[in-house]
């Protein structure tokens, strides 16, 4: 099945180097233990990957070369720039004495917008370093949780698939709320319970996609149109049309995904991510099991390291129809 698909092919050798970084403070307190630098090579470190972030942005101010006007102003680099305890405190503070403050970080260019298509998108357009995350479902609430801990802890953007029948996204609002609001993270239309909609009659469909917007609506005060992922990846021609009716022409698809829809081991899922969290990807993951949250410094370093900038479908869209 297309959402549970997940192409397996290994990576080619020696594309990229071992991933052998310090672990981040942002890190899962279980995942600390395998920090083995110093302190103070990790910070060397992680400042050497800030400065590849810079150099990664501005080459995207060259590289979407997209026609609409609309922007929307840069935003800050999800690479745990905004979790060293020490840049947030102001000159002559406690800060130790070993831990050089960060460079100040350099404002990213605005992202030209385009207007989203009616019918599926897989890939973000034009050419540049953005990554656009895509997690669905929320089958757990402890793993929803852990992402928006996540994005809280990191600035990392990312779009959600919610099926707002699993209570995750009703128990996880009082903290992942700000974070819509404030537009790091994006909530968008995966049905309320997530059947096989090619299965269903379209009057079951439109209370699938009503019910769920309605959902979104009433608990985070937006709805995610125009983009509309349907479960599994499963859709057709009818499908499309009563989502477009109920202002959804966006199906959201993806390049590459995360392989968690079902349980695979962390060395697995991180392959994955390494083969897939490429330029202007659309990469589906999933908070569903725990694995993908016990891998999150490591996914911060393959993003990092290769200056990606995340975004949500909403960064690189105009959503207006
Ligand atoms: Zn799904």
């Amino acid at each position: 099945m297309p959402a549970d698909r997940h192409r397996t092919s290994p990576e080619p050798a020696g594309k990229l180097p071992p991933q052998h970084f310090p672990a981040r403070r942002s890190a899962h307190a279980h995942h600390s233990a395998r920090a083995g630098a110093s302190p103070t090579a990790a910070t060397v470190h992680r400042r050497q990957l800030l400065l590849g972030l810079a150099v990664g942005a501005l080459a995207l101010g060259t590289g979407l070369s997209l026609q609409d006007p609309d922007t929307v102003p840069g935003h800050p680099i999800p690479a745990g720039g905004g979790t060293d305890p020490g840049a947030a405190q102001p000159a002559g503070a406690f800060a130790p004495t070993t831990t050089p403050a960060p460079a100040p970080a350099t404002p990213l260019p605005p992202i030209t917008r385009v207007p989203a298509p009616r019918g599926v998108i897989t890939a973000l357009p034009g050419t540049g370093n953005l990554l656009a995350l895509t997690v669905d479902d929320g089958t757990s609430s402890d793993v929803v949780a852990a992402y928006t801990k996540f994005c809280t802890d990191t600035g990392l953007r990312l779009t959600f698939f919610v099926n707002g029948a699993n209570r995750s996204w009703t128990d996880n609002a009082p903290a992942l709320r700000p974070l819509v609001e404030s537009g790091q993270v994006l909530l968008a239309n995966h049905t309320w319970s997530h059947p096989d909609i090619t299965t269903l009659s379209r009057a079951a469909l439109r209370e699938e996609i009503t019910r769920n917007d309605t959902f979104l609506r009433t608990t985070y005060g937006i709805t995610g149109l125009p983009f509309f992922r349907p479960p599994y990846g499963h859709h057709n021609p009818t499908t499309d049309q009563v989502a477009a009716d109920l202002g959804y022409p966006t199906i959201a698809l993806w390049e590459g995904s995360l392989g968690d829809s079902s349980i695979i081991t962390e060395d697995f899922l991180l392959s994955l991510a390494r083969q897939w969290l490429q330029p202007q990807h659309i990469v589906i993951g999933h908070a569903n099991h725990p694995a993908i949250t016990h891998t999150y410094p490591q996914l911060l370093d393959i993003i990092t390291q290769r200056g990606l900038r995340t975004v949500t479908l909403a960064d690189v869209y105009t959503t207006a129809h």
